[in-house]
């Protein structure tokens, strides 16, 4: 295995040296969680539900630790480096609770009794993008333990250190030696392996639409199972009858968050033309004060992108002769840093308004009743998340019914709980992850039936 040079975004410093896996070590870890299937799903109910308690409680004592490898690795704030290892450890304590609740059903038939179990699927493949590394895996982990699968999971090749980590701790939390492995490796080999592998049952992927393209054509091969978690160009709908300071405030970390490389980023911001001048007042102030700078330091709301060439694609939607209405500050120096940007007005069919841009650049799209912001907000390709600012409640309703996206938040931005179901409409993904419905993507029914007539 020769090197992987594992790159701090903030100083351009190599942060740390890892092997890098090929096909080979790739199936060395399939063979290994194959082999450690047969016990693992064996495991009873009740103790696999300790086992993940236990993996819980790991996590949450290297709290600290976790958060500034994923804050130095990624480039994120500590502060959202902390948040998000914390919801790491919800995660497996909302998945401790699944093995013990993977019911079937009992169906009335002639002759004897019918019923359902949810069986495990067998080695599961989970690549996951280097946005929120260890997040993003603990979604696919915890529900595919819960369920008796055992995994091999890829992490992207920027943002492996806490992955790295997870495989260390699932042993010293008690989970056996096979269950949870990680390879560390490019996409286009060790992903693709996973992905041609015929003793792997499922990819669960998160990333890019077009690598998802791919994914889902090479996982025909075999008809393996996927959930796709891709990308998004979510839209923020301000009405004219909102709390519009409330709103204003609120857009910019929408799409700012984490630097802007965030799927449910809300970058396509529609507002009623009624209320647009109040509207890029009030963000004018927000979005100047945004706090970009270390990713260490407390205060910091946004660090750097996390490589070069993040910077550049983020800087090919801002030519010179885009109409920049608001810009914010970025450090000067070593970093992958791009200012807080915000273009307006601009047409939906724009590049810039279009395409994912996966940075901190914000597309202000001026429209005019609630027709035309239905319209606007679905004509996309994506269909990932999206908000609705109103005052009026039957609109919000309306509106978040209308909007062709899988989650959608009412005067409010956040899209993501443990507890409930998050995926995407179109070309955004396949599958949900999150909630009571992730388990079902790492099961499959089973029918039973048992004659009971004599004779
Ligand atoms: P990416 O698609 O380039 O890579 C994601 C993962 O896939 C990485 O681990 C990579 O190594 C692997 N990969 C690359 N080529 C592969 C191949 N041919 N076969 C198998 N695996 C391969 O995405 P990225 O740049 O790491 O992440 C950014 C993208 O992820 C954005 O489009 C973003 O919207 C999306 N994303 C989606 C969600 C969601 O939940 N919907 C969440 C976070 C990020």
């Amino acid at each position: 295995m020769s090197g992987l040079s594992v790159i701090e975004p903030a100083t351009e410093q190599v942060l740390a040296e890892v092997p890098r896996a090929g096909v080979e070590e790739t199936d060395a870890a399939v063979a290994r969680a194959k082999a450690a299937y047969p016990a693992w799903r064996a495991v009873a109910p009740v103790d696999r539900a300790a086992l993940l308690h236990s993996l819980a409680a790991h996590v949450a004592e290297r709290h600290e630790e976790l958060s500034r490898i994923e804050a130095r690795n990624v480039g994120k704030p500590i502060a959202d480096a902390r948040a998000e290892i914390e919801m790491v450890v919800e995660c497996f304590r909302y998945y401790a609770g699944a093995p013990e609740r993977l019911l079937g059903q009992t169906i009335p038939v002639a002759g004897g009794v019918d019923m359902t179990f949810r069986e495990p699927l067998g080695v599961v493949g989970l690549i996951v993008p280097w946005n929120f590394p260890l997040t993003i895996a603990s979604w696919k982990v915890a529900p595919a333990l819960a369920a008796g699968n055992t995994i091999v999971l890829k992490p992207a090749e920027l943002t492996p250190l806490s992955a790295i980590e997870l495989e260390r701790i699932a042993v010293e939390a008690g989970l056996p030696e096979g269950v949870l492995n990680v390879v560390v490796g490019p996409g286009s080999v060790c992903g693709r392996r996973l992905v041609e592998h015929p003793d792997v049952a499922k990819i669960a992927f998160t990333g890019s639409t077009e690598v998802g393209r791919g994914i889902a054509a090479g996982a025909a091969a075999t008809i393996k199972r996927v959930t796709l978690e891709l990308g998004g160009k979510s839209a923020n709908l301000v009405f004219a009858d909102a709390d519009i300071a409330a709103a204003a405030a609120a857009a910019p970390l929408a799409v700012f968050g984490n630097a802007g490389q965030d799927c449910c980023a809300r970058s396509r911001i529609l507002v009623e033309r009624a209320a647009l001048d109040e509207f890029m007042d009030a963000l004018r102030g927000e979005v100047e004060g945004i706090r970009v700078g270390d990713p260490l330091d407390e205060e910091t709301q946004m660090g750097p992108l996390v490589s070069a060439g993040q910077r550049e694609q983020v800087a090919s939607y801002v030519p010179d002769d885009a109409p920049v209405a608001i810009r914010g500050s970025a450090p000067d120096g070593p970093g992958y840093w791009y200012p807080p940007t915000v273009l307006a007005p601009v047409a939906n069919d724009d590049r810039a308004a279009a395409e994912e841009i996966f940075g901190p650049v914000a597309c202000v799209i001026p429209f005019e009743g609630e027709e035309e912001a239905v319209r606007l907000a679905n004509e996309t390709i994506y269909g990932l998340s999206g908000s609705v600012w109103t005052g009026d409640g039957a609109r919000a309703l309306r509106v978040a019914r209308a909007v062709e996206t899988g989650v959608v938040s009412i005067n409010s931005n956040t899209s993501v709980r443990v507890s409930t179901p998050f995926g995407g409409f179109r070309q955004s993904g396949v599958g949900r992850e999150l909630g009571p419905d992730a388990l079902h993507h790492y099961t499959e029914v089973k029918n039973v039936f048992y004659a009971t007539e004599e004779g």
